[in-house]
């Protein structure tokens, strides 16, 4: 995937419309219903866990289901405030520790 180029605003809406229909879908009911964050592994009730994308939509991510994980509340808005390197040392720091 190359990353370098930026999706257009079509293609972020289109992301986004997929990314509602896969919040509705068997297999993401199933994904919450394991009730664990993908990033801090964490267990959480299913409806506090969010369709997070590995790869943002806005750096030409997509709404498959290789890039769409749940994500608990504090992963989601840490996710937000960090700098796509600050999260992935945050991901690196998170895998030594366990
Ligand atoms: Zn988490």
């Amino acid at each position: 995937m190359d990353l370098s180029l930026e999706p257009s605003e079509e293609q972020i809406r289109r992301e986004r419309e997929k990314a509602r229909e896969l919040r509705k879908s068997q297999w993401w009911k199933n994904r919450i219903a394991q009730g664990v964050c993908h990033y801090c592994g964490a267990e959480a009730p299913p409806k506090e866990l969010t369709l997070d994308h590995i790869v943002p939509i806005s750096r030409g991510g997509k709404s498959t289901r290789g890039n769409c994980v749940p994500s608990c509340k504090e992963c989601n808005s840490r996710k937000q405030s960090l700098l796509p390197m600050e999260w992935e040392e945050f991901l690196d720091k998170l895998q030594s520790e366990q």
